[in-house]
């Protein structure tokens, strides 16, 4: 049994919670109290409904998420939004959430954590976001962009996701590759691709037009899903408390498809 205020005090700390710059909604840090005690921590990207019962019959009473509740701003506690928050507050469970800082952090990072998954090596940040913090992360190689597209589609699909990929030669190489998970590719990372020399670049999601201002820029953009490529973050923080707290801890899995 933990203490939640020292697992708060402890993540805040570790992730940077109040530095790490972020949409103002995201509101990153405890967004859900409990009585104060953890036993068992589920790990979820998303709040939702689906989670939030995937957690309590878990017998979690800290649930720790990427997309926290508060996306849309102040809103009403009524229908849906009250239902799960009613359920949440009857389960006893705590809400914990961790967006941009979760991205970028060196050990626990969606960035860092997806690279070695695919067994890329990064050798530094990628991925401007407002003023010099960089969210994603890039390094070098040389594999057959086939391979490297292999390696996200093998991923991908362990969580019901059909990796997309824009055309490329048979025989093409990735050299420079860079990583942003979730909804990473923009006209923004594509400049930025752009003037780092980057050949392939991995993403969660981005809009139609990026595939074509990436056929356009001679970059290889493999849409990974964005729900796939940040399952990686929570399950790791989830780790990290089970060694430092003593408390056990599991994944709720709740796919968009997306
Ligand atoms: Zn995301």
């Amino acid at each position: 049994m933990a203490e939640l205020d020292a697992i708060v005090r402890y993540l805040d700390t570790e992730l940077r919670t109040a530095e790490v710059p972020d949409h103002e909604a995201a509101m990153n840090g405890l967004q859900l109290a409990n009585d104060g005690r953890v036993t068992r921590v589920a790990a979820a990207v998303d709040f939702s409904a689906e989670t939030v019962v995937g957690a309590l019959r878990e017998r979690a009473d800290l649930l720790l998420v990427h997309h926290g509740m508060f996306w849309r701003g102040a809103q009403a506690i009524v229908a849906r939004t009250y239902d799960r928050l009613r359920a949440a507050i009857l389960g006893n469970l705590a809400v914990y959430s961790s967006h941009i800082p979760l991205d970028m952090h060196a050990e626990l990072g969606n960035n860092v954590l997806l690279a070695k998954r695919l067994e890329l090596t990064p050798s530094g940040s990628f991925g401007r976001w407002r003023g010099d913090v960089e969210i994603g992360v890039m390094g070098t190689c040389d594999l057959p962009t086939d391979d490297l597209a292999e390696r996200v589609r093998a991923f991908s699909a362990t969580f019901g996701t059909t990796a997309v990929i824009t055309p490329f030669e048979p025989g093409r190489r990735s050299r420079r590759w860079a990583i942003i998970t979730g909804a990473g590719a923009s006209l923004d990372t594509l400049q930025e691709a752009r003037e780092r020399g980057i050949d392939t670049f991995i993403v969660g999601e981005g809009a139609h037009h990026t595939g074509v201002d990436a056929i356009e820029s001679g970059i290889v953009v493999i849409y990974g899903g964005h729900y796939a490529t940040e399952t990686l973050g929570v399950r790791a923080a989830a780790a990290r408390l089970e060694e430092r707290f003593g408390v056990s801890s599991t994944f709720v899995n709740s796919p968009t498809g997306l």
